[in-house]
């Protein structure tokens, strides 16, 4: 008997909670835009009731992101002829899945996600966490399966919530009996986490230490040169140490030239290359990848009326296709439907 593949279906997203930066762009944008060439459905979210939960008091920073992060899309190659952007709180019916999902994990689960925990110090909530917080991932579990996505392109921080969304999925498969679900998986690239200018462990909007994919030759110039290198490396011909600098690191995740990159590693570490030298190499590197997609997404942003169509549009065929999983969750639950 010939056993069927299923075609793929993609669903990533980010929090519109300020631009995209490189982080993104290595983590998962990079993925989604090479999904583009292969068979299947591919969706992002726009997480919009997501960045609520710990945004509620910066509602217009929510509200200003959004049209940022569609130009975004557009200015690395994303297509919405080919990917469908929606809006998740446009598809009220992912809400309901999440009510039902609840019910399938517990709060001491949800306690104990790393990434969360992460965020709630980060965030100094210290006892004060908002419960839709503590939720997010259950919603994220709703967002996945309501696309019955089995891709998923992210960052390493996100491992926890996949796995939170394929335990959703087998609890509810065996509650119903059949598989109604299908698992998710997450997709990731070379670079999982991608480390702050400031040297921190992850470059992220809400630390404000990142540099966005819409920052100009002079702000990449700038970030660059604040980047941590290696503190001994004090004279040129000091031997420098390249693992825990960040400038080596970016390079290693963006220059297209490996060779010359484990040249100059060798290089640093004999002593006699500075770090100036190869700061301006860096910024070269990111500037030849980042300003034409500036150009792209500034474009993009000066027609905002039509983003915004588009996000309807892609907004109306999510729900429709969400609608139609809920209800199949629903029926294979065996919930009264009137
Ligand atoms: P926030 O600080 O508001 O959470 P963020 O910068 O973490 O913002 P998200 O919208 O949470 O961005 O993440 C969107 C996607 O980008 C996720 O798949 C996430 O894993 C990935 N991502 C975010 N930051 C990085 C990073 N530094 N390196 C690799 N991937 C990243
Ligand atoms: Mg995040």
């Amino acid at each position: 008997m010939s056993h069927q593949v299923p075609t793929p279906i993609m669903l990533t997203g980010d929090r519109p909670t300020g631009p995209l930066h490189l982080g993104h762009y290595i983590g998962s944008l990079k993925n989604r835009v090479a999904m583009q060439s292969l068979q299947g459905e591919r969706y992002i979210m726009i997480a919009d009731t997501q960045a609520f939960t710990d945004n509620m008091g910066n509602i217009d920073k929510v509200t200003q992101a959004i049209p940022e992060l569609i130009a975004d899309y557009i200015g690395v190659g994303i297509d919405p002829g080919k990917t469908t952007i929606f809006l998740q709180s446009a598809v009220p019916e992912l809400v309901e899945l999440t009510m039902l999902y609840m019910n399938v994990t517990t709060v001491s689960r949800l306690e104990r996600n790393p990434t969360v925990r992460d965020e709630i110090k980060h965030r100094q909530f210290e006892r004060d966490i908002p419960a839709g917080f503590l939720c997010y991932p259950v919603a994220q579990a709703a967002d996945i399966t309501g696309l019955k996505a089995t891709v998923v392109p992210v960052g390493g921080d996100q491992l926890p919530m996949i796995e939170i969304a394929v335990e959703t999925v087998r609890r509810i498969n065996r509650l119903a009996g059949k598989d109604v679900l299908p698992e998710p998986q997450a997709m990731l690239s070379s670079v999982q986490r991608l480390a702050g200018i400031d040297g921190k462990a992850k470059a992220s909007k809400s630390l404000n230490n990142a540099i966005f994919l819409s920052d100009d030759e002079k702000t990449v110039s700038a970030k660059v040169m604040q980047m941590f290198t290696d503190p001994n490396h004090l004279k040129v011909t000091d031997p420098g140490q390249v693992e825990g600098n960040i400038v080596f690191e970016y390079l290693d995740a963006f220059h297209t030239d490996k060779e010359e990159v484990e040249a100059l590693k060798a290089h640093y570490r004999a002593g006699g290359l500075g770090d100036v030298k190869i700061k301006r190499l860096l910024i070269s590197t990111l500037n030849d990848l980042i300003q034409p997609i500036k150009e792209k997404r500034d474009q993009a942003f000066a027609s905002k009326g039509m983003l915004f169509d588009m996000l309807r549009d892609g907004s109306a065929k999510a729900r429709a296709a969400v609608g139609q999983t809920l209800n199949e969750v629903k029926d294979g639950l065996g919930l009264f439907r009137l």
